[in-house]
Protein backbone atom coordinates (compact mmCIF):
# COMPACT_ATOMS: atom_id res chain seq x y z
CA UNK A 1 0.00 0.00 0.00
CA UNK A 2 1.15 3.49 -1.13
CA UNK A 3 0.18 6.34 1.17
CA UNK A 4 0.97 10.12 1.02
CA UNK A 5 2.12 11.28 4.50
CA UNK A 6 3.71 14.62 6.13
CA UNK A 7 7.32 14.81 6.33
CA UNK A 8 7.34 15.06 9.74
CA UNK A 9 5.85 11.56 10.03
CA UNK A 10 8.70 9.72 7.21
CA UNK A 11 11.32 10.88 9.47
CA UNK A 12 9.87 9.20 12.42
CA UNK A 13 11.79 5.55 12.70
CA UNK A 14 8.84 3.85 12.54
CA UNK A 15 7.82 4.61 9.31
CA UNK A 16 10.99 2.63 8.28
CA UNK A 17 10.16 0.05 5.65
CA UNK A 18 6.48 2.21 4.34
CA UNK A 19 5.98 3.12 0.71
CA UNK A 20 4.88 6.66 0.86
CA UNK A 21 4.02 9.71 -1.39
CA UNK A 22 6.10 12.77 -0.31
CA UNK A 23 4.94 16.18 -1.70
CA UNK A 24 6.64 19.06 -0.98
CA UNK A 25 9.43 21.77 -1.91
CA UNK A 26 13.15 20.61 -2.72
CA UNK A 27 15.39 22.98 -0.14
CA UNK A 28 18.83 21.76 -1.74
CA UNK A 29 19.71 19.39 -3.81
CA UNK A 30 23.63 17.63 -3.82
CA UNK A 31 24.46 14.85 -6.24
CA UNK A 32 27.34 12.20 -6.09
CA UNK A 33 29.34 11.30 -8.55
CA UNK A 34 28.19 7.78 -8.05
CA UNK A 35 25.11 8.32 -9.98
CA UNK A 36 22.67 10.03 -8.09
CA UNK A 37 21.39 12.98 -5.80
CA UNK A 38 20.68 13.71 -2.18
CA UNK A 39 17.33 16.42 -2.57
CA UNK A 40 16.66 17.78 1.15
CA UNK A 41 12.69 18.15 1.31
CA UNK A 42 10.27 20.00 2.95
CA UNK A 43 6.58 20.16 3.46
CA UNK A 44 6.00 22.43 6.13
CA UNK A 45 4.91 19.67 8.48
CA UNK A 46 8.56 19.89 10.70
CA UNK A 47 11.47 22.40 10.71
CA UNK A 48 13.85 19.33 9.58
CA UNK A 49 13.67 18.01 5.95
CA UNK A 50 13.79 14.06 4.70
CA UNK A 51 16.22 13.20 2.10
CA UNK A 52 15.17 11.79 -0.92
CA UNK A 53 17.87 9.68 -2.65
CA UNK A 54 17.16 9.96 -6.54
CA UNK A 55 19.59 7.09 -8.52
CA UNK A 56 19.82 7.16 -12.40
CA UNK A 57 17.60 4.49 -13.11
CA UNK A 58 14.45 7.11 -12.50
CA UNK A 59 13.60 7.77 -16.20
CA UNK A 60 13.90 11.79 -15.51
CA UNK A 61 16.64 11.58 -13.88
CA UNK A 62 18.96 13.33 -16.42
CA UNK A 63 16.01 15.60 -17.68
CA UNK A 64 14.44 16.86 -14.62
CA UNK A 65 15.97 15.86 -11.77
CA UNK A 66 19.54 17.23 -12.28
CA UNK A 67 18.10 20.28 -12.72
CA UNK A 68 16.11 20.85 -9.53
CA UNK A 69 16.72 23.55 -7.37
CA UNK A 70 15.59 25.35 -3.69
CA UNK A 71 12.17 26.24 -4.48
CA UNK A 72 10.87 23.59 -7.06
CA UNK A 73 7.77 21.23 -6.05
CA UNK A 74 7.77 17.73 -6.30
CA UNK A 75 5.51 14.48 -5.74
CA UNK A 76 8.00 11.86 -4.62
CA UNK A 77 7.39 8.17 -4.17
CA UNK A 78 9.49 5.85 -2.78
CA UNK A 79 10.16 3.65 0.55
CA UNK A 80 11.22 4.95 3.37
CA UNK A 81 14.17 3.69 4.91
CA UNK A 82 17.05 3.19 7.70
CA UNK A 83 19.33 6.27 6.91
CA UNK A 84 23.22 5.68 7.78
CA UNK A 85 23.78 9.02 7.49
CA UNK A 86 24.10 11.07 10.92
CA UNK A 87 21.34 13.26 12.19
CA UNK A 88 18.58 11.57 10.69
CA UNK A 89 16.73 8.48 11.30
CA UNK A 90 15.37 7.72 7.66
CA UNK A 91 15.42 8.61 4.34
CA UNK A 92 13.36 7.98 1.13
CA UNK A 93 14.70 6.10 -1.80
CA UNK A 94 12.67 7.45 -4.55
CA UNK A 95 11.03 5.36 -7.14
CA UNK A 96 9.31 8.27 -9.43
CA UNK A 97 9.77 11.57 -9.04
CA UNK A 98 7.44 14.36 -10.44
CA UNK A 99 8.44 17.89 -10.74
CA UNK A 100 5.23 20.17 -10.56
CA UNK A 101 6.87 23.84 -10.90
CA UNK A 102 10.35 24.88 -11.34
CA UNK A 103 11.80 27.78 -9.71
CA UNK A 104 14.83 29.76 -11.16
CA UNK A 105 17.68 30.12 -9.32
CA UNK A 106 18.87 33.52 -11.16
CA UNK A 107 15.67 35.07 -9.87
CA UNK A 108 14.17 32.73 -6.65
CA UNK A 109 15.16 34.75 -3.96
CA UNK A 110 15.70 32.27 -1.46
CA UNK A 111 18.89 30.84 -2.12
CA UNK A 112 21.01 28.72 0.22
CA UNK A 113 22.58 31.69 1.97
CA UNK A 114 20.52 33.20 5.27
CA UNK A 115 18.47 36.51 4.95
CA UNK A 116 18.42 39.50 7.18
CA UNK A 117 14.71 39.38 8.85
CA UNK A 118 14.61 42.84 7.15
CA UNK A 119 15.08 41.54 3.97
CA UNK A 120 12.78 39.04 4.32
CA UNK A 121 10.23 41.39 5.48
CA UNK A 122 10.23 42.42 1.62
CA UNK A 123 8.98 39.42 0.37
CA UNK A 124 6.76 38.42 2.98
CA UNK A 125 4.96 35.92 0.64
CA UNK A 126 8.02 33.94 0.45
CA UNK A 127 9.41 34.08 4.26
CA UNK A 128 7.43 31.10 5.05
CA UNK A 129 9.35 28.36 3.11
CA UNK A 130 12.59 30.00 5.37
CA UNK A 131 12.91 27.68 8.69
CA UNK A 132 12.68 30.81 11.50
CA UNK A 133 8.82 31.70 9.80
CA UNK A 134 7.91 27.99 9.13
CA UNK A 135 8.74 27.51 13.08
CA UNK A 136 6.75 30.50 13.85
CA UNK A 137 4.19 29.45 12.58
CA UNK A 138 3.92 26.43 13.67
CA UNK A 139 4.73 27.95 17.17
CA UNK A 140 2.04 30.30 16.95
CA UNK A 141 -0.54 27.72 15.74
CA UNK A 142 0.65 25.56 18.81
CA UNK A 143 -0.24 28.40 21.09
CA UNK A 144 -3.37 29.22 19.48
CA UNK A 145 -4.33 25.47 19.75
CA UNK A 146 -3.56 25.64 22.99
CA UNK A 147 -5.68 28.83 24.36
CA UNK A 148 -8.47 27.17 22.81
CA UNK A 149 -7.84 23.98 24.61
CA UNK A 150 -7.04 25.97 28.39
CA UNK A 151 -10.52 28.09 27.60
CA UNK A 152 -12.99 25.23 27.14
CA UNK A 153 -11.62 22.91 29.43
CA UNK A 154 -11.86 25.81 31.62
CA UNK A 155 -16.21 25.73 30.53
CA UNK A 156 -15.42 29.07 28.82
CA UNK A 157 -17.77 30.14 26.10
CA UNK A 158 -15.84 31.49 22.79
CA UNK A 159 -17.90 34.71 21.36
CA UNK A 160 -17.13 36.87 18.56
CA UNK A 161 -17.26 40.21 19.52
CA UNK A 162 -17.69 42.10 15.97
CA UNK A 163 -14.91 44.00 14.37
CA UNK A 164 -16.67 47.07 13.41
CA UNK A 165 -18.26 48.85 16.20
CA UNK A 166 -19.02 51.84 17.15
CA UNK A 167 -17.36 52.50 20.84
CA UNK A 168 -13.60 53.42 21.69
CA UNK A 169 -12.82 50.79 24.32
CA UNK A 170 -9.97 52.66 25.36
CA UNK A 171 -11.15 55.79 25.23
CA UNK A 172 -8.39 56.95 23.82
CA UNK A 173 -8.60 57.49 20.19
CA UNK A 174 -5.92 56.18 17.91
CA UNK A 175 -8.53 54.27 16.01
CA UNK A 176 -9.11 53.24 12.15
CA UNK A 177 -12.46 55.09 11.07
CA UNK A 178 -14.28 52.40 9.01
CA UNK A 179 -16.43 54.78 5.85
CA UNK A 180 -18.42 54.45 2.98
CA UNK A 181 -18.27 58.10 2.73
CA UNK A 182 -16.43 59.28 -0.34
CA UNK A 183 -13.24 61.31 0.86
CA UNK A 184 -12.48 62.91 -2.51
CA UNK A 185 -15.43 64.38 -3.10
CA UNK A 186 -15.61 65.74 0.60
CA UNK A 187 -12.33 67.26 0.30
CA UNK A 188 -13.50 68.85 -3.24
CA UNK A 189 -16.50 70.34 -1.38
CA UNK A 190 -14.71 71.27 1.88
CA UNK A 191 -17.62 70.63 4.04
CA UNK A 192 -17.34 68.55 6.92
CA UNK A 193 -18.69 64.83 6.34
CA UNK A 194 -22.05 64.52 7.55
CA UNK A 195 -21.59 61.31 9.28
CA UNK A 196 -25.72 60.45 9.22
CA UNK A 197 -25.14 59.57 6.03
CA UNK A 198 -22.42 57.14 6.43
CA UNK A 199 -23.02 53.34 6.59
CA UNK A 200 -23.63 53.21 10.12
CA UNK A 201 -25.53 56.26 10.61
CA UNK A 202 -22.46 57.46 12.87
CA UNK A 203 -18.83 57.21 12.61
CA UNK A 204 -17.29 53.86 13.48
CA UNK A 205 -14.36 52.38 13.54
CA UNK A 206 -12.07 49.02 13.28
CA UNK A 207 -12.06 47.52 17.06
CA UNK A 208 -9.36 48.36 19.42
CA UNK A 209 -10.62 45.61 21.51
CA UNK A 210 -13.83 43.33 21.98
CA UNK A 211 -13.59 43.60 25.89
CA UNK A 212 -17.38 45.85 26.28
CA UNK A 213 -19.38 43.45 24.19
CA UNK A 214 -17.43 40.74 25.80
CA UNK A 215 -18.59 42.22 29.28
CA UNK A 216 -22.36 41.23 27.96
CA UNK A 217 -21.88 38.04 27.17
CA UNK A 218 -20.12 37.68 30.98
CA UNK A 219 -22.75 39.14 32.27
CA UNK A 220 -25.89 36.59 31.31
CA UNK A 221 -23.12 33.59 30.24
CA UNK A 222 -20.56 33.75 33.42
CA UNK A 223 -16.99 32.80 31.67
CA UNK A 224 -16.34 34.09 28.04
CA UNK A 225 -13.33 34.75 25.67
CA UNK A 226 -13.06 36.51 22.43
CA UNK A 227 -9.92 35.81 20.07
CA UNK A 228 -9.77 37.55 17.04
CA UNK A 229 -8.01 40.57 14.96
CA UNK A 230 -7.66 44.02 17.31
CA UNK A 231 -6.67 47.21 15.52
CA UNK A 232 -4.62 50.38 16.61
CA UNK A 233 -3.82 52.93 14.54
CA UNK A 234 -0.48 54.19 16.84
CA UNK A 235 2.03 55.81 14.76
CA UNK A 236 4.75 53.97 16.64
CA UNK A 237 7.63 52.16 14.75
CA UNK A 238 8.36 50.08 17.83
CA UNK A 239 9.30 46.02 18.01
CA UNK A 240 6.24 45.66 20.08
CA UNK A 241 3.31 47.40 18.45
CA UNK A 242 1.17 46.60 14.81
CA UNK A 243 -1.23 48.38 13.85
CA UNK A 244 -3.44 44.61 13.40
CA UNK A 245 -2.94 42.09 16.06
CA UNK A 246 -4.78 39.37 17.75
CA UNK A 247 -5.58 39.33 21.07
CA UNK A 248 -6.94 36.68 23.17
CA UNK A 249 -9.81 38.76 25.55
CA UNK A 250 -11.57 36.23 28.49
CA UNK A 251 -14.43 37.60 30.84
CA UNK A 252 -15.01 36.38 33.97
CA UNK A 253 -18.43 37.23 36.14
CA UNK A 254 -17.90 37.03 39.59
CA UNK A 255 -14.24 36.99 39.31
CA UNK A 256 -12.34 39.42 41.31
CA UNK A 257 -8.71 40.97 40.82
CA UNK A 258 -7.16 37.66 42.61
CA UNK A 259 -8.75 35.00 40.01
CA UNK A 260 -8.32 37.51 37.58
CA UNK A 261 -4.37 37.45 38.22
CA UNK A 262 -4.72 33.12 38.92
CA UNK A 263 -6.42 32.78 35.49
CA UNK A 264 -3.79 35.03 33.75
CA UNK A 265 -0.66 32.85 34.84
CA UNK A 266 -2.13 29.37 34.65
CA UNK A 267 -3.16 30.38 31.27
CA UNK A 268 0.26 31.68 29.84
CA UNK A 269 2.00 28.24 32.03
CA UNK A 270 -0.06 25.82 30.15
CA UNK A 271 0.64 27.77 26.81
CA UNK A 272 3.94 27.54 27.78
CA UNK A 273 4.15 23.96 28.40
CA UNK A 274 2.15 23.20 25.83
CA UNK A 275 4.70 24.61 23.11
CA UNK A 276 7.73 22.43 25.16
CA UNK A 277 5.39 19.26 24.70
CA UNK A 278 4.40 19.79 21.10
CA UNK A 279 7.34 22.15 19.33
CA UNK A 280 10.17 20.90 20.87
CA UNK A 281 12.36 20.94 17.31
CA UNK A 282 11.23 24.53 16.49
CA UNK A 283 11.89 25.50 19.99
CA UNK A 284 15.74 24.02 19.90
CA UNK A 285 16.10 26.14 16.61
CA UNK A 286 14.94 29.59 18.44
CA UNK A 287 17.28 28.36 21.16
CA UNK A 288 20.21 27.80 18.69
CA UNK A 289 19.82 30.28 16.55
CA UNK A 290 17.45 33.14 18.17
CA UNK A 291 18.07 33.25 21.51
CA UNK A 292 20.04 31.11 23.94
CA UNK A 293 17.93 31.69 26.54
CA UNK A 294 14.32 30.95 25.07
CA UNK A 295 13.96 26.91 26.12
CA UNK A 296 15.22 27.84 29.55
CA UNK A 297 12.96 30.52 30.03
CA UNK A 298 10.36 28.80 29.46
CA UNK A 299 11.05 25.91 31.58
CA UNK A 300 11.77 27.86 34.24
CA UNK A 301 8.68 29.93 34.42
CA UNK A 302 6.64 26.93 34.25
CA UNK A 303 7.90 25.49 37.13
CA UNK A 304 8.00 29.21 39.15
CA UNK A 305 5.39 31.65 40.75
CA UNK A 306 4.86 34.82 39.08
CA UNK A 307 5.68 37.79 41.41
CA UNK A 308 2.93 39.76 42.18
CA UNK A 309 3.19 43.86 43.28
CA UNK A 310 1.40 46.30 43.79
CA UNK A 311 2.25 49.29 41.41
CA UNK A 312 2.92 52.03 44.28
CA UNK A 313 5.49 48.98 45.75
CA UNK A 314 6.90 48.66 42.57
CA UNK A 315 7.31 52.44 42.24
CA UNK A 316 9.22 52.30 45.62
CA UNK A 317 11.48 49.89 44.45
CA UNK A 318 12.49 51.63 41.41
CA UNK A 319 12.75 54.48 43.37
CA UNK A 320 15.16 52.87 46.01
CA UNK A 321 16.86 50.51 43.55
CA UNK A 322 20.43 52.73 42.79
CA UNK A 323 19.65 52.05 39.19
CA UNK A 324 20.36 54.90 36.95
CA UNK A 325 16.88 55.42 34.69
CA UNK A 326 16.54 57.29 31.50
CA UNK A 327 13.35 58.27 32.77
CA UNK A 328 13.15 59.01 36.61
CA UNK A 329 9.73 57.49 38.19
CA UNK A 330 7.48 59.09 39.48
CA UNK A 331 4.43 58.07 41.25
CA UNK A 332 1.69 58.73 39.21
CA UNK A 333 3.23 58.24 36.10
CA UNK A 334 3.10 55.35 34.20
CA UNK A 335 5.91 52.12 33.38
CA UNK A 336 8.66 52.95 30.71
CA UNK A 337 9.97 50.02 29.16
CA UNK A 338 13.22 50.69 31.34
CA UNK A 339 11.57 49.88 34.48
CA UNK A 340 9.84 46.58 33.25
CA UNK A 341 12.69 45.44 31.97
CA UNK A 342 14.75 46.07 35.44
CA UNK A 343 11.98 44.72 37.11
CA UNK A 344 11.47 41.57 35.24
CA UNK A 345 14.98 41.35 33.77
CA UNK A 346 17.21 42.54 36.63
CA UNK A 347 15.28 42.45 40.32
CA UNK A 348 13.37 39.22 39.90
CA UNK A 349 13.92 37.33 36.98
CA UNK A 350 10.50 35.95 35.99
CA UNK A 351 6.85 37.06 35.26
CA UNK A 352 5.84 40.24 37.43
CA UNK A 353 2.07 41.41 37.74
CA UNK A 354 2.08 44.64 38.93
CA UNK A 355 -1.77 45.83 39.62
CA UNK A 356 -3.47 48.68 41.77
CA UNK A 357 -2.48 51.37 39.11
CA UNK A 358 -3.25 55.13 39.73
CA UNK A 359 -6.74 55.86 37.99
CA UNK A 360 -5.61 58.56 36.23
CA UNK A 361 -3.44 56.43 34.26
CA UNK A 362 -6.19 53.61 33.33
CA UNK A 363 -9.52 53.35 31.34
CA UNK A 364 -12.56 54.29 33.11
CA UNK A 365 -13.60 50.92 33.51
CA UNK A 366 -11.43 49.45 35.85
CA UNK A 367 -12.87 49.04 39.28
CA UNK A 368 -12.00 51.82 42.11
CA UNK A 369 -10.22 51.24 44.79
CA UNK A 370 -11.43 52.03 48.52
CA UNK A 371 -8.54 54.38 48.31
CA UNK A 372 -9.88 56.55 45.52
CA UNK A 373 -6.54 56.76 43.72
CA UNK A 374 -5.98 53.61 42.61
CA UNK A 375 -8.09 50.85 40.60
CA UNK A 376 -7.85 47.90 39.83
CA UNK A 377 -5.96 47.17 37.08
CA UNK A 378 -2.98 44.37 36.31
CA UNK A 379 -0.37 43.66 34.02
CA UNK A 380 1.38 41.25 33.30
CA UNK A 381 5.23 41.92 32.20
CA UNK A 382 8.08 39.43 31.04
CA UNK A 383 11.41 39.77 30.73
CA UNK A 384 12.41 41.00 26.91
CA UNK A 385 8.81 42.23 25.74
CA UNK A 386 7.65 43.91 28.98
CA UNK A 387 3.60 44.32 28.93
CA UNK A 388 2.11 41.02 27.73
CA UNK A 389 -1.05 41.14 29.55
CA UNK A 390 -3.21 44.44 30.40
CA UNK A 391 -6.60 43.49 32.49
CA UNK A 392 -8.42 44.72 35.19
CA UNK A 393 -11.83 43.95 37.53
CA UNK A 394 -14.61 46.32 35.98
CA UNK A 395 -16.49 49.00 37.70
CA UNK A 396 -19.43 47.06 38.51
CA UNK A 397 -20.91 50.14 40.25
CA UNK A 398 -22.94 52.42 37.86
CA UNK A 399 -22.60 55.75 39.55
CA UNK A 400 -18.86 55.26 40.13
CA UNK A 401 -18.87 54.46 36.50
CA UNK A 402 -20.50 56.97 35.17
CA UNK A 403 -18.18 59.25 37.29
CA UNK A 404 -15.23 58.21 35.59
CA UNK A 405 -16.48 58.12 32.50
CA UNK A 406 -17.45 61.76 33.25
CA UNK A 407 -13.70 62.83 34.52
CA UNK A 408 -12.23 61.04 31.42
CA UNK A 409 -14.11 63.33 29.35
CA UNK A 410 -16.54 60.72 28.08
CA UNK A 411 -20.52 61.33 27.47
CA UNK A 412 -22.04 58.55 29.34
CA UNK A 413 -24.83 58.78 26.84
CA UNK A 414 -23.03 57.52 24.50
CA UNK A 415 -22.27 53.95 26.54
CA UNK A 416 -26.09 53.37 27.83
CA UNK A 417 -26.22 49.61 26.79
CA UNK A 418 -22.60 49.44 28.86
CA UNK A 419 -24.11 51.13 31.48
CA UNK A 420 -27.39 49.11 31.33
CA UNK A 421 -25.15 45.92 32.45
CA UNK A 422 -24.54 47.83 35.85
CA UNK A 423 -28.61 48.87 36.02
CA UNK A 424 -29.65 45.48 35.17
CA UNK A 425 -28.05 42.70 37.72
CA UNK A 426 -24.42 44.22 38.14
CA UNK A 427 -21.95 41.63 39.16
CA UNK A 428 -18.33 41.50 40.08
CA UNK A 429 -16.20 40.86 36.43
CA UNK A 430 -13.22 40.35 35.54
CA UNK A 431 -10.86 40.23 32.28
CA UNK A 432 -7.92 40.68 30.29
CA UNK A 433 -6.18 40.93 27.06
CA UNK A 434 -3.41 38.88 25.70
CA UNK A 435 -1.32 39.92 23.22
CA UNK A 436 -0.58 37.14 20.55
CA UNK A 437 2.09 38.58 18.68
CA UNK A 438 3.82 39.52 22.14
CA UNK A 439 3.62 36.27 23.72
CA UNK A 440 4.60 34.53 20.50
CA UNK A 441 7.73 36.78 20.39
CA UNK A 442 8.45 36.14 23.96
CA UNK A 443 8.28 32.62 23.10
CA UNK A 444 10.76 32.31 20.43
CA UNK A 445 12.58 35.18 21.29
CA UNK A 446 12.34 36.69 17.94
CA UNK A 447 13.26 40.83 18.35
CA UNK A 448 10.52 42.13 15.98
CA UNK A 449 6.76 41.51 16.34
CA UNK A 450 6.38 42.18 12.43
CA UNK A 451 8.17 38.71 12.27
CA UNK A 452 5.87 37.03 14.33
CA UNK A 453 2.80 37.65 12.44
CA UNK A 454 2.04 36.75 8.86
CA UNK A 455 1.54 39.87 7.09
CA UNK A 456 2.28 42.69 9.22
CA UNK A 457 0.50 45.35 9.34
CA UNK A 458 2.86 48.74 10.41
CA UNK A 459 2.63 52.29 9.51
CA UNK A 460 3.16 52.60 5.61
CA UNK A 461 3.13 48.72 5.48
CA UNK A 462 0.36 46.55 4.15
CA UNK A 463 1.47 45.46 0.35
CA UNK A 464 1.15 41.92 1.69
P1 LIG B 1 1.39 49.14 25.34
O1 LIG B 1 1.35 50.05 26.50
O2 LIG B 1 2.46 48.10 25.40
O3 LIG B 1 1.33 49.83 24.01
P2 LIG B 1 -1.39 48.83 25.88
O4 LIG B 1 -1.36 49.08 27.32
O5 LIG B 1 -1.84 49.89 24.94
O6 LIG B 1 0.03 48.29 25.40
P3 LIG B 1 -3.66 47.07 26.15
O7 LIG B 1 -4.66 48.06 25.68
O8 LIG B 1 -3.57 46.82 27.60
O9 LIG B 1 -2.23 47.50 25.59
O10 LIG B 1 -3.83 45.73 25.31
C1 LIG B 1 -3.72 44.43 25.87
C2 LIG B 1 -2.56 43.67 25.28
O11 LIG B 1 -2.59 43.72 23.86
C3 LIG B 1 -1.21 44.22 25.63
O12 LIG B 1 -0.80 43.77 26.89
C4 LIG B 1 -0.33 43.68 24.52
O13 LIG B 1 0.00 42.32 24.75
C5 LIG B 1 -1.26 43.71 23.34
N1 LIG B 1 -1.06 44.91 22.51
C6 LIG B 1 -1.51 46.16 22.75
N2 LIG B 1 -1.20 47.00 21.76
C7 LIG B 1 -0.55 46.25 20.83
C8 LIG B 1 0.00 46.54 19.53
N3 LIG B 1 -0.08 47.76 19.00
N4 LIG B 1 0.58 45.54 18.85
C9 LIG B 1 0.62 44.29 19.37
N5 LIG B 1 0.12 43.95 20.58
C10 LIG B 1 -0.47 44.92 21.30
MN1 LIG C 1 -2.09 47.80 28.86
Amino acid sequence: MVEKISVAEARKPESIGRQVILQGWVRTRRDSKAGFSFLELNDGSSLGNIQVIAGQDLDNYQTEIKRLTAGSSVTVRGEVRQSPGRGQATEVHATSITVHGWADSERYPLQKKRHSFEFLRTIAHLRPRTNTFGAVARVRNCVCHSIHQFFQEEGFLYVHTPIITASDCEGAGEMFQVTTLDLGKLAQTGSPPDFSLDFFDRPSYLTVSGQLEAEAFACALGKVYTFGPTFRAENSNTSRHLAEFWMVEPEMAFFELDQNMDLAERLLKRIFQDVLARCGEDMKFFNQRIDPTALETLEQIVASRFVRLSYTEAMDLLGRCGERFEFPTRWGCDLQAEHERYLTEKHFRCPVILFDYPRSIKPFYMRLNDDGRTVRAMDVLVPKVGEIIGGSQREERLEVLEERMREQGLNPDDYWWYLDLRRYGTVPHSGFGLGLERLVQFITGMGNIRDVIPFPRTPGNAEF
